[in-house]
């Protein structure tokens, strides 16, 4: 991808900002208690590696892998677990964290996945929120940042598994 084809949308240290101000407000919201951080891979494994450092709280940490049916930018909506956690969650404070949610599909099926579980408390933390996008309701209790409709990618993010390492983040030229 030449730098025609893609503009920048957040640079690194913007970026570094915002998830300073995120773990902030995590810990504050749960001083005094302990964390089961769960990511879903691929995407929110840099964002909850700087993510968790951030809280000053005591976290354990897993994460869960899933599979949505369809071209990579359309959601057909079919979400498939493709690796559980391998934590006992029954009574925890569980946050979830995530690259983006668009349709919020993926994380509706996954919240009644581990709601299942009978967890404490579950809250969700994205990383970037396409709020416009939506086909079911849906909203994240921690969101970096909102953005338009646009394919985005760095940070973890891909396209065709391409780009997760950039340190910043891009939007796609259509
Ligand atoms: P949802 O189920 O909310 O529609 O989709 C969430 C998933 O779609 C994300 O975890 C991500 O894999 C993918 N996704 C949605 N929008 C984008 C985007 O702009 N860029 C990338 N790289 N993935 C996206």
């Amino acid at each position: 991808m030449d730098e025609m084809s893609r503009k920048i949308l957040f640079p690194r240290a913007a970026i570094q900002k915002r998830v300073q101000e995120l773990g902030g407000q995590i810990s504050g919201d749960y001083a005094g208690r302990e964390l089961v951080v769960i990511g879903i891979l691929k995407g929110a494994f840099i964002f909850m590696a700087d993510l968790i450092r951030e809280i000053s709280i005591p976290c354990n940490i897993d994460f869960v892998r899933v599979a949505s049916y369809g071209a990579s930018s359309e959601n057909s909506g079919k979400v498939v677990m493709t690796k559980d956690i391998e934590t006992s969650i029954k009574g925890r404070d569980i946050l979830i964290v995530e690259d983006i949610v668009d349709t919020g599909l993926t994380l509706q099926y996954l919240v009644g996945w581990l709601k299942e579980r009978n967890p404490h408390s579950l809250k969700i933390c994205v990383f970037l929120d396409k709020r416009k996008r939506r086909k079911v309701s849906f909203e994240a209790d921690y969101v970096g940042f909102t953005i338009d409709d646009g394919f985005v990618v760095g940070y973890g993010l891909d396209f065709n598994e391409q780009y997760r390492f950039f340190p910043d983040v891009y939007v796609i030229k259509q």
